[in-house]
């Protein structure tokens, strides 16, 4: 308040990006006001990461017993008791809000419940309450964007916010977009026993990961029978009593119970104030500088909302980032090269730096070592499919990491060790990896790469 005098931080929303600079800031002895429309926690506690990988879990458990048979244990999956599924992801996402929300009252951080709107480059309005501080933080986030002309009636054409909400599985489902989110819900629906259809207009599912682990990740999918239209174009969706026809441009028609629409999240800053306070943006997008500086002293913007990878990680790093630096304490800057990527599918794909087609940009010339997964003990041992891909600079460090498998997004932080540390090939393989773990793949694949392959041709 006025009246109380200006905090040291006022910051707007309270997902990853906002609640992690609060607490940072509170710990560094800031004082601090986080203004939350909803709940603390955001997009990743309530409506993201954590119930998406929940549903994730329960599919494992039914991929398991579908695939029990190969190892010999003699099992039959009976169904799929939603309700049941649905009341275990709550009870993660409860927990873990719990523990957020006292974190958040032991630091002494004051939570505003309340829809807020920057009206100063120094003060946000909540109701008739106008909360003054030193410095402002952006962290109001994203949501589900849709194509031109394409209405989401949040029934049949739904987003996944929808999807987690949903009180069945669905029969049949065409999933617009293939990017984490849509090959997430693809793989848990399948695993639940629907008929699952992936349109994407760009060539690969994942289009933004290498490309041969798209097309591991593809081969895998169609041997689940998840089917896919790649490189093709959504036309239109006619939504009847039964379901959806969608229709291609190549005049494909597919039925469906529903549509799922994840063509991408879009900014949360429309009716914010933060153009009429003269902060650029473009698209709706909070332009920021290294420093997550807008071009206005006071105000920074961290997380989805500026333009950018839109992780919660990402988001933990410029809250943590912010803090610290508005405490003054000069921290090292985010390098976002080196970024670890996971689309908790079955199987995962996983990664780490640059593609190899980044790379090439980059360096103009690299090598790039693949190994399979067929000669890894552990990996045969699961049943996985998949394989690691390293792009290195000739004679110089790695610089991008890509692994497709069951649980391979735990191995993605040893290789983010060695992008960020510049380690050569060599380097790497001197490291003994524990026999026999999905880990030693990535020891393979340098010993390959620094030309002493061991499982591997
Ligand atoms: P958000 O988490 O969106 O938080 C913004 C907050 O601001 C919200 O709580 C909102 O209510 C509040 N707010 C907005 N406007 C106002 C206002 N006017 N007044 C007050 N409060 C306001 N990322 C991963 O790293 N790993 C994953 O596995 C992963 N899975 C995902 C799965 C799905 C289905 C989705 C949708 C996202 C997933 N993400 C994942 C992305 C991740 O959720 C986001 O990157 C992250 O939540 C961004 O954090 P943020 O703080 O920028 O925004």
């Amino acid at each position: 308040d006025s009246a109380a005098g200006p905090v040291d931080l006022v910051i707007l929303g309270g997902g990853s990006g906002g609640y992690a600079t609060a607490l940072r800031a509170a710990e560094l002895g800031l004082t601090v006001s986080l203004i939350e429309k909803d709940k603390l926690g955001g997009t990743c506690l309530h409506r993201g990461c954590i119930p998406t990988k929940a549903l994730l879990h329960a599919a494992e458990i039914a991929d398991n017993i579908h695939e029990s048979g190969n190892f010999g244990i003699l099992s039959t999956l009976e169904g799929i008791d939603i309700a049941k599924v649905n009341s275990y992801k709550d009870s993660v996402v409860s927990k873990l809000y719990r523990g957020l929300t006292g974190l958040v009252n032991t630091r002494g951080i004051e939570l505003v419940e309340g829809y807020g709107r920057l009206v100063s480059p120094t003060s946000v309005a909540v109701g008739d309450r106008i909360i003054t501080g030193r410095h402002v933080v952006l962290a109001t986030g994203s949501q589900s964007k849709s194509l031109p002309g394409l209405e989401v009636d949040h029934h049949q054409v739904i987003t996944s916010d929808d999807a987690l909400r949903l009180d069945r599985v669905p029969a049949s489902a065409v999933v617009l977009g293939a990017g984490a989110i849509g090959c997430e819900f693809a793989s848990v629906w399948r695993s639940f026993g629907a008929e699952v259809t992936i349109v994407e207009a760009l060539p690969h599912l994942v289009p933004l990961e290498e490309e041969s682990s798209s097309k591991l990740l593809e081969r895998a999918f169609r041997r689940r029978g998840i089917k896919q239209h790649l490189g093709a174009r959504f036309a239109g969706v006619k939504t009847t009593d039964e379901g959806v026809t969608v229709t291609l441009e190549d005049g494909t028609t597919i039925e469906a119970e529903l549509l799922l629409v994840a063509v991408g999240r879009g900014p949360v800053s429309e009716g914010l104030g933060y153009e009429e306070v003269g902060i650029a943006t473009d698209r709706g997008y909070v332009l920021v500088d290294h420093q997550l500086r807008t071009n206005v002293p006071t105000v920074s913007a961290i997380g989805d909302l500026r333009p950018g990878l839109q992780l919660a990680h990402v988001g933990f790093a410029e809250g943590i980032f912010l803090a610290e630096s508005l405490a003054g304490l000069n921290p090292p800057p985010i390098n976002y090269d080196n970024i670890p990527r996971v689309t908790y599918s079955h199987p995962e794909v996983a990664s780490v730096g640059l593609t190899s087609a980044a790379a090439a940009q980059r360096y103009g010339d690299v090598v790039t070592q693949t190994y399979d997964l067929a000669g890894n003990g552990k990996a045969q041992i699961l049943q996985t499919a998949g394989a690691v891909t390293l792009v290195a600079v000739p004679d110089g460090p790695v610089v991008g990491v890509h692994i497709v498998g069951d649980r391979v997004g735990e191995l993605i932080a040893e290789a983010q060790l060695i992008t960020s540390w510049e380690a050569l090939p060599a380097e790497v393989a001197q490291l003994i990896h524990p026999h026999p773990t999905l880990s030693e793949s990535i020891g393979e694949a340098h010993l390959a790469l620094a030309g002493k392959p061991l499982h591997s041709h």
